[in-house]
């Protein structure tokens, strides 16, 4: 029992599948991977995470705007709540802020942000956020909009342990990727350490990202397998425990009313 709780179905490499994204859910699921999350990035794949989603039971999607989208993306929040209502859409994002990548475009992914909390908190939906190089804005915007229906995953998580501590005070969890095997993620591994671990999710963030020993190549669900068995040995707890909790967090966050 394994979920990967962030992949981006639409742009994996299905090559080895023959174009089937089908065998590719299969093969993640021999894998023990048995449910995923699909994430929408902007305004015109919306519709297909969408479909990917109805087209399999065990798939569910979220509708957002990325931070390095939202220049072709005008987005309103009665859009994002529109596009929100399917019962397979359980969250809202993926957005935040991404100034290593895009500083130049800081104002509008603030004004994307707000947007998306807003639309979280009117569909009570968990909000799923990318940050990077934005410590201190991603956690005074979210605490502006704080409030018991708000609540969500800080994912593919590259910050220090501080950053973490501030976004379970916000009663955020946190997602980790394959970057936690990566060679010079020590920091990474700290937090990976030290937060509860019924504050954790993990995920591939596929086609990005492949964890070792697969680093470099195509990533795809069934690789989810391999960080979370790196993070129960770097926790020093079975395999079973760590998937069946990350799991029942996924549960918790994304299907608790
Ligand atoms: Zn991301
Ligand atoms: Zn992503």
């Amino acid at each position: 029992m394994l979920v990967d709780s962030h992949c981006h179905l639409d742009r994996i490499d299905l090559t080895p599948y023959n174009g089937d994204l089908e065998q590719a859910i299969m093969a993640a699921k021999q894998c023990g991977v048995e449910r995923l999350l699909c994430i929408g990035t902007d305004l015109s794949n919306a519709q297909q995470v969408k479909e990917i989603a109805e087209t399999f039971n065990n798939v569910y999607a979220s509708v957002g705007v990325h931070p390095l989208d939202v220049t072709n993306n005008n987005v309103s929040v009665e859009q994002l709540v529109e596009l929100a209502s399917h019962s397979k859409v359980v969250g809202i994002g993926e957005t935040g802020l991404d100034y290593y990548y895009s500083p130049e475009s800081k104002d509008q992914q603030r004004s994307s942000f707000h947007l998306h909390l807003e639309a979280a908190k009117l569909t009570r939906k968990p909000v799923i956020i990318h940050t990077r190089d934005a410590k201190e804005d991603t956690i005074s915007i979210i605490r502006e909009h704080s409030c018991d229906s708000l609540k969500g995953v800080f994912h593919c998580f590259t910050e220090d342990l501080p950053m973490a501590e501030q976004a379970l005070e916000l009663g955020f969890v946190i997602s980790f990727s394959g970057i936690v095997t990566f060679k010079n993620a020590d920091a990474i591994r700290q937090v990976a350490k030290q937060i509860p671990l019924d504050k954790m999710l993990v995920e591939t963030d596929s086609p990005y990202l492949a964890p070792v020993p697969f680093r470099g190549k195509k990533n795809e669900p069934k690789y989810v397998r391999e960080v979370a068995e790196y993070l129960a040995d770097l926790r020093g707890v079975g395999y079973e425990v760590l998937a069946k909790q990350t799991s029942e967090n996924f549960d918790r966050l994304f299907f608790s009313k």
